[in-house]
């Protein structure tokens, strides 16, 4: 199963993504997913240029062999850049291997270890009114878990609320919550923590008031907090009975969980800017996290993410992966198997795709009682459409970034 041809195709249905496709002498097709949020093109260089020489002639079966050549014979090893560009190799290459096997790939991983994933999604409000009708909103949808971010009394735009971003994914795509904005520059959001600290204890507490205590409920501090502030979050949240808090700290400094954690016993996810297991491994080990949040498309694909959730299981940690729309639908095909077939998988993201984008990539995972299932295709199970996708070319966007009040930069 010799690799014939490696294509790389940016398109730009609702956002931009990224993806591999590798075609093999004897016509199979796999997809990779690429797509690094906002520096897509660098990840298209990294592949056209330093990848796809590499892959012409290998024997598509040797996934592992593959993967450590990439990772290991650059030498440079890490970084959001190298890891969406072997990890689109990687889901490639599972696609083509469950292709050729007529199996798909969860049962390559395993088989499935439950009937489907519990997804949560993004409820968000400027105020709490607007905030209410969107969990109901996402509850009609049958989500059984839901994200819940909402504004802060005298910040004109903050992070997480779908309001502040309808027109920034392009017309009518169905998005939550998207933040990259098309244009030539970032655009500015501003943060204030102690309004915000003070704020979203009353948030939690009113939506528990009206939804009440079942309905499993997440929020993301997005990295804003110091380890002092979170672990003061973290306590007060505590009566609202949170499933996690996530990223509450700048995810670089690992250490910091250990103060937020002794702290509060509110559970804690933190990670998907991280690229590798070594991110992860001591906040594993130390038991500073409750649940995992790397992307299968960030992480170097299905092989590493595997892999650390089998380490993470022996830890009691689980599986939350990132999955908003900046991972392709080719992604989240990846990354649903892989929670399918794990014992430790905790909950999924999902934030659903827009309607072009969706005519671009053919997908065969369902949702269905607010459980996501990867499909029983062989391979990946998603196909692209190439004619459609050339529609679409690329269009520069960014995630925004934020200024506190005296114009120090902030973590966004
Ligand atoms: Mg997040």
């Amino acid at each position: 199963m010799r690799i014939d041809k490696a294509e790389v195709i940016v398109t730009s249905p609702d956002r931009n993504f990224v993806t591999l496709k590798l075609t093999t002498e004897d016509g199979l097709t796999g997809l990779g997913d690429a797509t690094l949020n906002g520096r897509e093109l660098a990840v298209v260089a990294y592949l056209k240029e330093h990848v796809v020489p590499l892959l012409l002639g290998r024997d598509a079966h040797r996934i592992e062999d593959t993967w450590q050549f990439l990772y290991r014979s650059a030498y440079w090893r890490r970084g959001p850049v190298t890891m969406a560009a072997v990890a689109a190799v990687d889901m490639a290459l599972w696609d083509l291997k469950g292709k050729a096997a007529g199996l798909p790939v969860y049962q390559l991983l395993g088989g499935a270890s439950r009937q489907g994933l519990l997804a949560y999604g993004h409820a968000s409000g400027k105020e709490l009114p607007e905030l209410f009708d969107s969990v109901r909103e996402h509850l009609d949808e049958g989500y059984r878990a839901i994200r819940i971010q909402t504004g802060v009394p005298g910040l004109k735009a903050i992070y997480g609320i779908a309001s502040q971003s309808a027109d920034a994914g392009g017309g009518e795509a169905r998005y939550d919550h998207e933040p990259a904005r098309r244009g030539a520059l970032p655009v500015q959001e501003d943060w204030d923590t102690r309004a915000y600290l003070r704020h979203l204890p009353g948030v939690f507490e009113a939506v528990r008031n009206e939804f009440g205590p079942e309905i499993p409920l997440l929020h993301d501090g997005h990295h804003r907090l110091t380890p002092i502030q979170a672990a003061k979050l973290g306590k007060e949240l505590e009566p609202y009975d949170l499933f996690w808090l996530e990223d509450c700290t700048p995810a670089e400094n690992q250490e910091s969980l250990r103060l937020v954690r002794q702290h509060t016993t509110t559970p804690l996810a933190i990670g998907e800017v991280f690229n590798t297991i070594w991110d992860f491994k001591d906040l594993i080990r130390e038991q500073l996290i409750d649940y995992m949040r790397g992307a299968v498309t960030h992480m170097g694909g299905i092989t590493p993410l595997k892999k650390t959730m089998d380490y993470a299981a022996m830890y009691q940690v689980k599986s939350g992966f990132h999955g908003p729309t900046d991972i392709s639908p080719v992604g989240m095909a990846a990354q649903a198997h892989v929670g399918l077939a794990i014992h430790n998988f905790g909950i999924q993201e999902y934030m659903q795709h827009g309607a072009k984008t969706n005519e671009v990539f053919h997908q065969s995972y369902t949702w269905e009682n607010g459980l996501l299932h990867p499909g029983t295709k062989p391979g990946l199970g998603v196909e692209l459409d190439v004619d459609e996708a050339g529609k679409y070319p690329y269009e520069q966007a960014y995630l925004p970034y934020n200024r506190l009040a005296d114009g120090t930069i902030h973590d966004w």
